[in-house]
């Protein structure tokens, strides 16, 4: 009976408790703004087209079993994963330096990729990586958990509710050469603010001085702009400036596929005999972590990469989803300033992108939308764009209106 006395009561996570606040509120025109899953114009959740073609494909394989997969993964999955995000004319597929794994989704892949830094990167001085200020919740407890010490550096500024170019590029150049920063490969979360192509060029010219290691957390390609290439530009213009790197790469949210957690690692190497190795160390870390991925999403998203018919159709899946929420951007941006008048600027809702905006509310007024509206959203005024929809999205911009009057 005393072997468990010590373990303190955890809190529970933010995102999570906010969905059972929801879900348990009987207010008819409650909204859901902290979610982190596509919701169509109907507030349902989307079952790709293109996803349910793949599975009926699958299902329908006399030869279809459930067998181990390798340890590192589908190899056709791997391989047009890769593609998918280096791009086919990248300079490293090309030379064979490109080291693949099938992950655990991007939670997964950012957890492999950290502990193969714990083990293996040289740090100059001790364990650290540099994290954007804000950032993913999750980066800080996944570093940690592997004795990566996450230190901040500056990126969001709350005046322009816009990126601290200048801080950003101070931190890069006051940390100690080879450090490693994780970087939003694009629809940065929570804010939605991205670097422009010109201030990736900037940013890179530093981390070729400094020496510094790029880990690229890739979770929204093509779900940020609807175009699966242009979401890339950053990591292939990195890549084909040799900056070191990795990328952690996700199809939860361009694929739908939240549950089925599938995922990619991938190391650029120096050459092909060092990314032999690299793989091989990945290897021995993902048979004691996991054994071996699953193979259902990864099947899923094999067919949909490999066959050129399902993946055209993918990418206008992509843009269906993309370009409702854009919509959606345009539409609350034209309420709040043509109609309401409401106090302030809010361009930013136009120039931010992805599934998150950054409202730029304060912690009073995002607790004030919760409690008088019923618009559940996290207290940093982080706002789901995918809980709008052109039902509730007068109810939104008059609440967001009546919080900054
Ligand atoms: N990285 C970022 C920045 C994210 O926003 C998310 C999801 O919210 C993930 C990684 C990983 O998500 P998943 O593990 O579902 O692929």
């Amino acid at each position: 009976a005393e072997t468990w006395q010590s373990v303190p009561l955890a809190p529970p996570d933010s995102i999570f408790k906010l969905t059972a606040a929801y879900k348990s509120d009987t207010f008819p025109q409650k909204v859901n703004l902290g979610v982190g899953a596509y919701r169509d114009d109907s507030n349902k959740p989307w079952v790709l087209p293109v996803v349910k073609k793949a599975t009926n494909i699958l299902l329908n394989d006399p030869a279809l079993d459930h067998e181990y997969l390798p340890i590192t993964g589908l190899p056709e999955f791997n391989s047009a994963a890769a593609k998918l995000i280096l791009g086919k004319d990248s300079v490293a597929l090309r030379e064979q330096r490109v080291a693949s794994s099938q992950t655990i989704s991007g939670t997964g892949a950012n957890h492999l990729g950290a502990l193969f830094l714990s083990r293996f990167y040289t740090f100059n001085g001790p364990k650290q990586i540099y994290l954007s200020n804000p950032t993913w919740a999750n980066h800080h407890a996944i570093f940690k958990n592997v004795g990566i010490e996450p230190v901040d550096y500056a990126y969001f500024d709350p005046k322009t509710v816009g990126l601290d170019f200048d801080g950003f590029i101070s931190a890069l150049k006051s940390a100690p050469e080879r450090s490693p920063f994780l970087l939003h490969a694009c629809a940065h979360n929570p804010t939605g603010v991205d670097p422009t192509e010109e201030q990736w060029e900037k940013i890179a010219d530093v981390f070729l001085q400094k020496k510094h290691f790029a880990f690229f957390d890739c979770a929204y390609q093509g779900f940020a702009s609807g175009d699966l290439d242009r979401d890339a530009w950053a990591v292939r213009y990195f890549e084909g400036r040799n900056v070191p790197m990795l990328v952690c790469q996700s199809f939860a949210k361009n694929a739908g596929l939240y549950g089925e957690r599938v995922g990619a690692l991938h190391f650029i190497g120096v050459d092909k005999a060092a990314t032999e190795r690299i793989k091989s160390q990945v290897s021995v870390l993902q048979r004691s972590e996991i054994s071996n991925p699953p193979s259902h999403g990864a099947r899923i998203m094999a067919l949909i990469m490999n066959d050129e018919a399902l993946f055209e159709q993918w990418k206008e899946d992509i843009r269906t989803m993309a370009h409702r929420i854009i919509d959606m951007r345009k539409k609350l941006h034209h309420v709040l300033t043509q109609e309401l008048h409401t106090p302030g600027n809010w361009d930013h809702i136009l120039r931010q992108i992805g599934m998150f905006s950054f409202t730029g509310l304060n912690a009073a007024q995002s607790a004030a939308m919760v409690e008088k509206a019923h618009i559940y959203m996290t207290g940093n005024g982080r706002i789901s764009m995918t809980g709008i929809n052109s039902k509730n999205l007068h109810y939104v911009a008059e609440s967001l209106d009546k919080a900054v009057k």
